[in-house]
């Protein structure tokens, strides 16, 4: 397998997900992963189903007995959602535990869950963009989450419209050291494809973006590794030639 890291994946720690963190560390084992990053959900929104539900330390404590199980390196990360109203909870979090990744990802606009936010949006999405833009600038995660993850919820979404905003938007992690998050749910959703596009992932190559973090957002361990091979054949014919895990918010390389 030429992508050897899954960096971005949720087990029964998260309230939305199936399978557990040693049943899904099973399967990314037998499928010839090397290191694989827990990235639960962290909501500091009082109204997400998922709030007050995550646990560090029995996370940590399950982690660190998976490590004696099984061969296979297991890093312990956090996925936050973006929302400005709540950024203190987020940062108070963040500053009372230690993690070897965040990501930073929008799932609320204004508010309100994506999927319903977008359905009603028309075909005006500047303010999701606009709160991406926001994320780029905030400088407490090591990899940006589903950058165009708007196009799993509305057909109406045409890209070119909003290249100014993502050409911003990667601009900014570039300069910042941030990751661009590949995420490779999009192969088993409406997409059809990982986020973000080969348009952006291209963009970001030309601009001199050099460090990606790819995941599979797995919720259930049949979902691990779908869209690896076409992701990995499309990051080489784009000229990435690594990719990247992190180890207390350092970035490691391995060769794609
Ligand atoms: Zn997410
Ligand atoms: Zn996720």
């Amino acid at each position: 397998m030429l992508i050897r890291t899954d960096n971005h994946f949720h087990s029964t720690y998260s309230h939305d997900a199936r399978s557990s963190l040693a049943a899904m560390i099973n399967r990314q084992h037998a499928m010839g992963l090397e290191v694989v990053t827990s990235t639960e959900h962290f909501d500091a929104d009082p109204s997400d189903g998922g709030f007050g539900f995550y646990s560090y330390e029995k996370v940590r404590d399950d982690i660190i007995s998976l490590r004696k199980e099984f061969r296979i390196k297991i890093l312990h990360g956090i996925e936050v959602t973006f929302q400005p109203k709540y950024l203190t909870g987020v940062e108070d979090f963040l500053s009372q535990n230690s993690f070897d990744l965040i990501i930073g990802a929008v799932h609320y606009i204004k508010g309100i869950l994506i999927r319903h936010w977008a359905a009603a949006a028309g075909d005006g999405f500047t303010p999701y963009f606009d709160l991406m833009l926001e994320l780029s600038l905030w400088g407490g995660m090591n990899v940006l989450g589903h950058l165009d993850y708007i196009k799993k919820y509305s057909s109406l979404y045409i890209e070119s419209v909003y290249f100014g905003k993502i050409e911003s938007i990667l601009q900014n992690i570039i300069e910042k050291d941030i990751a661009l998050g590949v995420n490779t749910s999009g192969y088993r959703q409406i997409p059809g494809e990982q986020y973000p596009s080969r348009k952006i992932l291209a963009m970001y190559k030309d601009m001199g973006g050099r460090l990606i973090s790819i995941g599979s957002d797995s919720h259930h361990l049949s979902q691990i590794g779908t869209g690896y091979g076409e992701t990995a054949v499309l990051l080489k014919s784009l000229g990435f030639r690594e990719h990247h895990f992190y180890v207390s918010g350092q970035p490691c390389s391995l060769v794609l």
